[in-house]
């Protein structure tokens, strides 16, 4: 059935077509079909979503047929249609493809990421390799959502990470292996959020047993059944992966641990020459760790309430620092255990035979703006600066500044460039978050006062001033001002984990454990302290963002249409917000006015020149001569290219598709 596909169009599939193109156009337009559950709607290539917030009949096997023989454009908008694209792209042109979903939390990212995977799933071929390669990279992505995923107050199933799933074809367009990166913020993933695989475990009962499964305060509503379905699926998951039963059992005990040491009561204690001590009180949960993980009880009780200060001297830890060491290890345990496997992962998914083409598909954390927020908030939102620095330099600037190089007209269209918020944050040497390194910023206030003296007076960020909360800072981010409370940024951001702790986790009998903290190892002391946090994100977003530059966009960018998770609910607020940070209206312009496709006349000439008897087989003259005769025998309106210094422009994507038909003699 295909009823969605004949619908009456209502309102503009494309926003180019409005007239007059005015804010308040562009958001009825939006708001028209979204009352009619007509979700997509373009901007040129651009697919802008909005969350429907409740299931709609617009994903099905046929529907992904259609999309694929009728080629985009010719179809109402749908993420099929940019899927479709981009497949046909990467299969037509044999360049690699970069499909970018970006939007705040909960706008609906993961969901696009996973129904781009479905797609391609489906399109591709099935000999029983490429099955089981489908099989594993639609497994992979379900297990890293459930175990990088947190209920948060914006999203029920919030990506704790941010994932890139690069997939791999070969010639034939068949997906034969892929890679997995995440940026390392999950660091944090256990801190004041659930996690319901972890719930799913039912180590007990009952879930309120377990502090790190609760949101501030509050127990998670998920059912028991879901949580049980969960945790079935999860375990299968891993199976597929190439798991083995002793695998996952490991890992799952992992987990189990992570939950007992939150649970981890330290009360004070004074010692017999007068300094503070702390003593474990709920001592059955260590015995319990010590025996999941096979350690032995005396190393690790002492490893979390003392410190080795020098030569051998021991020092007990007040119940605050033990607490504090608690939550790191926490920290860490989790952090190592999800690289781990997303190592493991990536060995499995990887080409054995020879690749052609890359296709990826990038979700990140969406922009948070809590009541209170933190150095999790901090890291995400600088993810988020970055991502939409990446996506308005590609849609943007660059567009812009290509087609004035090339001699053409062009009225240039006004945009906040966000580049001056990223250098406010990682300017090398006194960034933001560069600061957090500094060899002197060994505390929080410490951190607060270089943050105050680089960075009063500049016009997005906010210092000690009488309308902030005491130690404070604020940010007016692209995509609003957010006001961040420094308490546990330094040790958020080094996560340092002391020695005797990692040496009494080394000694377990956990198979795994010796692998996750090789620093334990008394034979090898002189393993590099790793990166901080706000570094290691620094580089894997810097080097990422390098890659994908020279890949072919598609954009797909999710809109929230209201706070409540309602559907049917479309607040023009909130989504008047979104289309002035997104720049949508600014894209629009600079689409009206711009190009789809470009491509110097050599590579034009040789791509198309077969199609015309005048060009073909040998042509002899200059190549703009050659592409002028080209085009001008093609059944193309003459609107549809402008000739520039060295590259041919094509208006619309339809257009572009027209003459790959042609070229395939259709
Ligand atoms: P994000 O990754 O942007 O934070 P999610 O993709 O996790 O957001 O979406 C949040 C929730 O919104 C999902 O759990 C789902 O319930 C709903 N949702 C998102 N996209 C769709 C869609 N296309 N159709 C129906 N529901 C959706
Ligand atoms: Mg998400």
């Amino acid at each position: 059935m295909l009823s969605f596909g004949l619908e009456k169009e209502v309102g503009a599939w494309d926003s180019v077509l409005l007239e007059p193109l005015t804010e308040d156009n562009f958001i009825n337009n939006l708001q028209q079909r979204f009352k009619r559950d007509h979700i997509y709607t373009y901007i040129g290539n651009v697919l802008v979503s909005i969350n429907p917030y409740k299931k709609l009949a617009l994903y099905s096997t046929d529907l992904v047929e259609t999309y694929v023989k009728r080629g985009p454009f010719q179809l109402p908008p749908h993420i099929y249609a940019v899927a479709a694209s981009a497949y046909r792209w990467l299969n037509d042109r044999n360049e690699d493809q970069f499909i970018i979903v970006t939007g705040e939390s909960g706008a609906g990212k993961t969901e696009a990421a996973r129904i781009v995977l479905q797609f391609l799933v489906l399109v591709s071929g099935g000999s029983s390799e490429v099955r089981l390669t489908k099989d594993r990279l639609v497994q992979a992505n379900t297990l890293l959502e459930a175990f990088g995923n947190a209920r948060t107050m914006r999203n029920d199933n919030a990506s704790r990470f941010g994932k890139f799933l690069d997939i791999e074809f070969d010639f034939k367009g068949d997906p034969v292996g892929g890679y997995l990166t995440h940026c390392t913020c999950n660091k944090f993933l256990l801190c004041g959020s659930d996690i319901h695989l972890l719930k799913s475990l039912k180590l007990q009962r009952n879930v309120e047993h377990y502090s790190i499964l609760q949101i501030e305060g509050k127990q998670t509503t998920q059912s028991d059944e879901e949580d049980r379905k969960l945790f079935i699926y999860t375990k299968s998951a891993l199976n597929i992966l190439g798991f083995s039963d002793e695998k996952v059992v490991d890992i799952f005990r992992i987990i189990a641990v992570i939950l007992k040491l939150g649970n981890l009561q330290f009360v004070p204690c004074n010692n017999i020459d007068g300094t503070d001590g702390c003593v474990i009180c709920n001592e059955y949960e260590l015995f319990e760790i010590c025996e999941l993980l096979g350690a032995e009880h005396r190393w690790l009780q002492r490893a979390l309430t003392t410190r080795l200060i020098e030569n051998g001297i021991i020092a007990d830890l007040n119940a605050c620092e033990a607490t504090k060491l608690r939550d790191v290890l926490c920290r860490t345990l989790y952090s190592r255990t999800f690289s781990w496997l997303i190592n493991k992962i990536n060995d499995l998914l990887k080409v054995r035979c020879a690749k052609r083409k890359n296709l990826g598909v990038l979700d990140i954390y969406g922009f948070e703006l809590f009541d209170t927020n933190r150095f999790e908030q901090f890291m995400i939102n600088y993810c988020n600066e970055k991502l939409h620095h990446f996506v308005i330099s590609a849609t943007l600037k660059d567009e812009q500044e290509e087609i004035l190089r090339e001699g053409l007209e062009w009225t240039r269209v006004e945009y906040f460039n966000n580049v001056v918020i990223c250098q406010l944050l990682e300017n090398e040497s006194h960034g933001i978050l560069t600061l957090l390194d500094e060899p002197n910023v060994l505390n929080d206030s410490a951190y607060l006062i270089r943050v105050e003296q680089c960075c009063a007076g500049h016009s997005h960020c906010l210092t000690s001033d009488s309308s902030l909360p005491l130690d404070s800072f604020q940010i007016r981010h692209f995509a609003g001002t957010v006001t961040y409370k420094v308490r546990d940024f330094v040790e958020k951001n080094t996560d340092y984990l002391p020695k005797e702790v990692s040496r009494a986790l080394y000694r377990c009998d956990h198979p795994l454990m010796a692998y996750l903290f090789p620093e334990g190892n008394p034979k090898r002391c002189n393993i590099k302290r790793p990166l901080s946090k706000s570094a290691q994100l620094r580089v894997s977003l810097n080097s990422l963002f390098k890659g994908l530059s020279s890949r072919q966009i598609h954009y797909i960018r999710c809109m929230k249409p209201n706070e409540l998770k309602l559907p049917r609910k479309f607040e023009m607020g909130l989504i008047q917000h979104q289309v002035r940070y997104l720049n949508l209206l600014t894209t629009v312009q600079v689409w009206r006015g711009g190009y789809c496709y470009k491509l110097s006349y050599p590579q034009f000439l040789s791509r198309y020149k077969m199609i015309s008897t005048s060009t073909w087989p040998r042509w002899r003259g200059t190549a703009i001569e050659g592409v002028s005769i080209l085009v001008r025998s093609l059944p193309i309106p003459s609107a549809e290219f402008t000739y520039g210094r060295t590259k041919l422009f094509v208006r619309s994507p339809r257009t572009v598709f027209e003459l790959e038909d042609f070229r395939r003699g259709r």
